[in-house]
């Protein structure tokens, strides 16, 4: 087995703990972030706040209703009590009580539309609700199937750990430590196939020299570009 041919191996292991950890940590994130469940909650809050302002829009017209309608009764009972008889007193009263009425038909007509609001506004809390519910439910199934792929991929990457780990009792501390700066300066790919002659990684041309020391069984090539250790297959 070439000195080329491990550090290809422990690379193709290598980019797939790299997978395997990046989605991972995308999972933890996933996991974490509850900004829709938010929202939602957000919005419900809102649309109960503006419910309740409805409410008390509502009591208010009410109580404005009740008010009026007090001082006719007033009104009336004075007018029809017998004890005023003045012809200008009566009609004064008789004024006031048609002032009264027109105020009162205003006001109950502000009183239906308090109701309608407040009907509006409650429709818009269940709905918000409904949502909130849904939304929950939602992040409940993705949870448990983000919760399963974590497990999976948690013993994948135990597994991957396994592989490289016996790898790597066959591989030369000088070779290793080439190989684990390139994968830093390198975006993790330290090795490079070589394919119709060219660097896999940069896609260089090769010189049939350098080819050829691509398939030498213990020294390394690099490649002249990108300076990968080059496998030739
Ligand atoms: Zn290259």
């Amino acid at each position: 087995m070439s000195s080329a041919f491990k550090l290809f191996r422990l690379q193709q292991v290598d980019s797939q703990l790299d997978q395997v950890r990046s989605r991972l940590a995308e999972i933890g994130r996933l996991l974490a972030d509850d900004e829709v469940v938010k929202q939602a909650q957000a919005a419900l809050q809102e649309a109960q706040t503006a419910m309740e302002a409805a409410q008390k829009e509502l009591v208010r017209a009410e109580e404005e209703v009740k008010s009026l309608q007090a001082k006719l009764k007033e009104n009336q009972d004075t007018l029809y009590g017998g004890k005023v008889r003045n012809p200008k007193e009566l009609q004064d009263l008789q004024l006031e009580a048609e002032s009264l009425t027109r105020h009162l038909r205003s006001l109950e007509d502000t009183q239906l539309e308090k109701m309608v609001a407040l009907e509006e506004r409650q429709s818009a809390v269940r709905d918000t609700a409904e949502a909130l519910e849904g939304t929950r439910a939602q992040r409940a199934v993705e949870h448990r199937a983000l919760g399963s792929e974590q497990n999976k991929l948690a013993s994948e990457a135990e597994r991957l750990e396994e592989e490289r780990s016996a790898d790597l009792s066959s591989i030369a501390k000088e070779e290793l430590k080439i190989y684990e700066g390139l994968r830093t300066t390198k975006g993790g790919l330290a090795v490079a196939k070589v394919q119709n002659k060219t660097c896999g990684a940069c896609g260089a041309e090769l010189s049939a020299s350098l080819a050829q020391a691509a398939r030498s069984p213990s020294e390394l090539a690099r490649c002249d570009n990108c300076k990968r250790i080059l496998y030739a297959g």
